[in-house]
């Protein structure tokens, strides 16, 4: 058994890619299984719900030596728990590289938009037949990432990628598709405070300097705006907690465009300002356009560290 596995923090992109890719090992003859590491989130569970596929299992650990190909992350402490333990035997992503392996493996790692647009890009290259129901996982995966090509971070690639899937998934209106994703991620009700901040938090190593990093992406900013104080007050609480140098939470737009951050100390807004030319809004920083952790937020912090 091969079991194919996203981050922690499971997202649409990594739930989409690694039951596709599950399927396209199948369909190869193998015996794959998809897991997730967590929960799924609303996004996701729209997106699956609209297809009707069944959520995968959740582990956070496998069997001794077991095959493990990692999808949508390579990073150790991303991974599942036990990952030192297991047979690694392929990483798929589209994030920076920060991996090292006992032994050579397959790696493809590519600057697009999306994992999903990685797996597509394998069935078409194999021209092995994609169902109706995967290639609108697929197209969801891709919508998810790149904000419906909102993001900076999409490439024609992606673009190309997720027309050629629909005609095969016949979404009739795309744009209405994506809008009742992007709802369905924002529907948080009375989400705990601590939930809310890792949702789609990664922790990052700047030249030695630790931050963690949230993001919420939503079309109901207002839900995040009026829960800022407790936000604040748990930001400052997990930065003791895991002895980290910055933690912030930042509330992107996906509509508008823009994003607010909210930061855990003095020290966080002083760089982040420097960083961003943020503007303070009541204790919270605006800017224009910042819509991307992976190719905004990172890169330009760890440029800034770099000589720190
Ligand atoms: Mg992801
Ligand atoms: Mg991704
Ligand atoms: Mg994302």
């Amino acid at each position: 058994m091969i079991y194919i596995l996203g981050h922690k923090n499971p997202d649409t992109d990594s739930v989409s890619s690694v039951i596709a890719y599950s399927d396209f090992l199948k369909k190869e003859g193998k015996n794959a299984e998809p897991i997730t590491l967590g929960k799924i989130n609303n996004e996701t569970k729209f997106v699956l719900d609209y297809f009707g596929i069944k959520i995968p299992e959740i582990k956070t650990e496998l069997p001794q030596n077991a095959e493990v190909i990692l999808l949508d992350h390579n990073e150790k402490k991303q991974s599942i728990d036990n990952l030192d333990d297991l047979n690694l035997i392929e990483v798929i992503d589209h994030h920076k590289i920060n991996l090292k392996t006992e032994k050579p493996i397959n790696v493809c790692i590519k600057p697009l938009g999306s994992s999903c647009t990685l797996i597509a890009e394998k069935f078409l290259e194999k021209n092995i037949d994609i169902s109706s129901q995967i290639a609108g996982l697929l197209i969801a995966g891709i919508i998810s990432d790149t904000l419906f090509f909102r993001s900076p971070t999409t490439t024609e690639k992606d673009k190309d990628i997720l027309k050629k899937l629909n005609k095969i998934a016949k979404i009739e209106n795309l744009e209405e598709f994506s809008l009742n994703m992007f709802q369905a991620k924002s529907d948080l009700g009375n989400i705990k405070v601590e939930d809310l901040i890792q949702l789609d938090y990664k922790e990052f190593d700047f030249n030695g300097h630790r931050w963690g990093i949230g993001v919420m992406e939503t079309t109901n900013k207002q839900y995040a705006l009026e829960r800022k104080k407790e936000i604040k007050e748990k930001l400052k609480l997990l930065k003791k907690r895991n002895n980290l140098e910055g933690v912030i939470f930042t509330i992107i737009d996906i509509l508008e465009e823009k994003s607010w951050t909210i930061l855990a100390e003095e020290n966080e807004k002083n760089v982040f300002q420097k960083v961003f030319s943020a503007v303070d809004e009541e204790g919270l920083l605006f800017v224009d356009k910042l819509v991307s952790r992976k190719k905004q937020i990172v890169p330009k912090l760890e440029d800034y560290f770099r000589s720190k």
